[in-house]
Parts: structure tokens; sequence; C-alpha cells
């Protein structure tokens, strides 16, 4: 959800009250991990080709992140996003300062 800058003023001004909103996490609450990846894997696949990384730079991004400090339980904890979907994105990059990829 974006807010235009005067609504975002509002909201820090103390103004206006953020909009509720879910959190998407709390959603998969009671997920089996069989029926997590599931639903990971149904996202990355339904990914446009012309936006998916190609095979060989998603397994190096994933071999980055797997070695990496910030990996916690499949997410990162500088961006909070779930690595194998950030990774399957051309487009995206590693958050960290110095990107590992
Ligand atoms: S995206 Fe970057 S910072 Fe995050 S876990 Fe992967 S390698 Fe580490």
């Amino acid at each position: 959800m974006t807010y235009s800058n005067k609504k975002y003023n509002a909201i820090a001004e103390g103004k206006l009250k953020l909009d509720k909103r879910f959190c998407r996490k709390c959603l998969t609450e009671g997920f089996s991990d069989k029926e997590y990846y599931k639903t990971i894997s149904n996202y990355i696949s339904n990914i446009p080709e012309e936006l998916k990384t190609p095979e060989d730079i998603y397994a190096a991004r994933l071999e980055s992140c797997s070695k990496c400090q910030y990996l916690m339980n499949g997410l990162c904890r500088l961006c909070g996003c779930f690595v194998e979907i950030r990774a399957a994105s051309i487009k995206n990059y590693c958050p960290n300062k110095i990107p590992y990829w």
C-alpha cells in the first residue's frame, strides 16, 4: 500500500491513523513446511519468464544467501524477504550495503 505525500504527512503528524493491514506471514500460520514450500514454489513459478532470473544465476544467488549471516528460516533479516522469492526476480538485488549478488 502506498500513501500520497499529504496522507503520509498526516500519518506522521498523528492526525491520521495508519490503515490496518494484514501481515501476509500470519496468513501462512499453521502451514506445514511442505505447504509453505509449495506456496513459495507456486509464487516463483507464476513469475513471468521475462522477469524470472535464469537458473544458473538463481542458484548462485541462493548459494550466497545460504552462506550469509543474515539468512534466518528462509528470510533475509536485512530486507525481510523470502530469499528464494527475492532471488527469483532478475531485477532484484541483495540488500546488503556491499551486495552479495
Ligand atoms: S539477500 Fe543478501 S543479505 Fe539477504 S540473506 Fe541473501 S545474501 Fe544475505
